[in-house]
């Protein structure tokens, strides 16, 4: 955990939330088939990730695949009780490690969605050079800022930065390695568009293309059918939703922090997820885990 005072105080009321027993009462739901508990990563160090898929096999959760919720979708086997489905965002290189080696040991299924263009090329996820531009003072928008602009203005930031900076370390995966862990019979690989655009700041065009060429690009690298798709930032619309459907995509995931209950699964192009953070204490992991934190909301995410 990282000493701030946002993790402090995090940490006494995720303690509370679990001796009160919010988080054995959200334990008892799920096991009733309430709902699945539906959670995401992007690059967490290899101790955590143990430790949160311990945490839900000591809690007597069932790990199920994307093909199993294919298959709930369909109606061809009945809504899960007391399952989690692990999906991982991104395609950084230490998942290789941190994930994909504990998914083996352990022998749970985990997804990973992929943005291509890192892996392909090479370069740094476009925030990367935002973060590393204000450390070296050279003023500049923050991430959250150009989240909200029109994409073809951050792409033409971004490229100025990168002029100006000297060049930063790989770190996605490459492209040998997808091809490796897509072996992995626990492991799904899923799109996750090619450059992490915020798709609904792209145009008609750029956003088709991303949905698009990033599933054309994995299939010939991995040759497995690409079905599942996560949405950068969990940002889409309908039009998102539309490209996605006519270009054969199965699931999408989006970064709404409710349950996924039998409802909800029906719109299989939203399916929520809980996101576990990489420098907060267990805690609060727990609470984020198991939905509490979201649903309390005491204290504001991230
Ligand atoms: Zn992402």
């Amino acid at each position: 955990m990282r000493l701030t005072l946002r993790n402090i105080v995090s940490f006494f009321v995720a303690r509370l939330l679990i001796i009160t027993g919010f988080v054995n009462r959200t334990n008892q739901r799920a096991r009733k088939g309430n709902y699945i508990l539906s959670i995401y990563f992007h690059n967490p160090n290899q101790k955590l990730f143990i430790r949160c898929v311990k945490w839900l096999q000591k809690k007597g959760y069932s790990f199920i695949d994307v093909e199993t919720l294919k298959r709930v979708v369909k109606g061809e086997i009945p809504f899960p009780k007391g399952a989690v489905i692990i999906t991982v965002d991104d395609g950084w290189g230490n998942n290789k490690n941190n994930i994909v080696s504990v998914a083996n040991q352990y022998q749970i299924p985990v997804a990973i969605f992929i943005a291509t263009q890192p892996v392909e090329e090479g370069i740094p996820y476009w925030w990367s050079y935002i973060k590393n531009a204000r450390q070296n003072e050279i003023s500049c928008c923050s991430v959250e800022e150009l989240k909200k602009i029109n994409n073809e203005e951050r792409v033409s930031i971004v490229a100025m930065l990168q002029k100006q900076l000297q060049p930063l370390p790989r770190e996605a995966l490459t492209v040998e390695e997808v091809q490796e862990i897509a072996k992995s019979p626990y492991v799904t690989i899923g799109s996750h568009t090619v450059s992490h655009p915020i798709l609904t700041k792209c145009s008609d065009e750029k956003a088709l293309s991303e949905i698009l060429e990033s599933k054309n690009k994995i299939e010939g690298w991995i040759h497995k059918t690409v079905d599942a798709f996560a949405f950068p930032n969990g940002s889409f619309s309908q039009r998102e939703i539309q490209f996605l459907q006519k270009n054969n995509y199965r699931l999408s995931f989006s970064t709404e922090p409710i349950y996924l209950t039998e409802a909800r699964l029906k719109g299989h192009y939203t399916i929520p997820r809980f996101e576990v953070l990489e420098n907060v204490s267990f805690a609060e992991n727990i609470c984020r885990m198991s939905g509490v934190w979201f649903q309390r909301r005491f204290i504001k995410s991230k």
